[in-house]
């Protein structure tokens, strides 16, 4: 019996690392739409974090080489600043983040991390670095209580509770009449988009990456509640350096930096209000969506520039 017993209990254990491993292939393929092809060098070394500025030294890259994706494209974001990329539908934006994450290679040029070039390091130390609030999170069909976990599975359940607050879902997790055991995705209680975005977030406070990147929601939140996770995230990029794919201009108001990307290239780069006083590109985009949200009076109007 006890033969029989061991095996059942250590098949628990190795279940429960598949479905983590599983789930992981789930959140990449969805980033990446295709598998990594990507693996380390014979000498990758960890990565030496120190305070996590992250470089962009005139990379260029493309999906295929017929078809260039991005020109020379060249920023740093220094340690705990928050930059935001905007700029039209298929200018490369999240290209940016998905190199970031060594997805795939730059086809010329370098991308560093505290100094040391991306390609040289083990992909295990990059990712355990950089935390990813995607635009569509995947929820398992699980506890919610797991699927915040997830961001970090070791993680005690007083940590997992303070980051639920800190994304400003405990209040909603807890109001639950299953509260914590309550049974998310396809199967379960379906979450909006927003609350979607909150465990995301949690998820990467666990984690506690010292790079953030924020793929904003192109759509499907209401006007409030895109507020409240703009503020939410202001409140977590505070403590990260920060990479936000922005979509809306009240997003980026309070950037550090913002790149203005159009075709594969940074047109323009600055404060809001230094970009504003250029008077080009990004003071076009804002008063049209100025002039936008006076139409409709929604303060959340996307960035819809061509
Ligand atoms: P959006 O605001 O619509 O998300 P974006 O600025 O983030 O757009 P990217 O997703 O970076 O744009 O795409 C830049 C270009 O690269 C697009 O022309 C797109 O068609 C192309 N592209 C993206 N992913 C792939 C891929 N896996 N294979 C080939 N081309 C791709």
């Amino acid at each position: 019996l006890l033969q029989v017993f061991i095996p059942l209990g250590f098949l628990g254990i190795v279940y429960r690392q598949i479905k983590y491993a599983l789930a992981d292939m789930d959140l990449v393929f969805k980033l990446l739409e295709r598998p990594p092809e990507i693996a380390d060098r014979p000498q990758a070394k960890p990565l030496a974090l120190d305070r996590g500025q992250v470089r962009f030294e005139q990379v260029a890259f493309h999906y295929q080489p017929e078809r260039p994706i991005l020109h020379g494209v060249d920023f740093t974001i220094e340690p705990g600043a928050k930059i935001a990329v905007v700029g039209p539908s298929g200018a490369g934006k999240s290209t940016l983040a998905r190199l970031l994450f060594r997805f795939y290679d730059v086809s010329d040029g370098r991308i560093l991390i505290d100094g040391q070039d991306i390609r040289d390091l083990t992909q295990s130390s990059l990712r355990a670095a950089i935390g990813i609030v995607p635009q569509d999170t995947v929820l398992f069909n699980d506890t919610l209580y797991y699927n915040l976990a997830y961001g970090r599975p070791d993680a005690r359940r007083a940590e997992i509770e303070q980051a639920a607050e800190m994304a400003h879902i405990r209040t909603f997790i807890d109001g639950l009449p299953q509260g914590w055991d309550t049974v998310v995705g396809e199967r379960g209680l379906k979450l909006s988009g927003g609350e979607k975005q909150r465990v995301a977030i949690a998820r990467a406070i666990l984690k506690r990456p010292r790079i953030l990147i924020f793929d904003e929601a192109t759509s499907s939140l209401d006007s409030h509640t895109e507020r409240a996770i703009q503020t939410t995230l202001a409140e977590v990029a505070a403590h990260h350096t920060t990479l936000i794919i922005a979509h809306r201009l009240s997003t980026v108001v309070d950037a550090d930096r913002i790149l203005v990307m159009d075709q594969g290239r940074v047109i323009e780069q600055g404060t809001h209000s230094a970009l504003l006083a250029a008077g080009g590109r990004y003071a076009a985009m804002w008063e049209l969506q100025r002039r936008e949200r006076r139409d409709d009076d929604d303060s959340s109007a996307m960035i819809s520039v061509t």
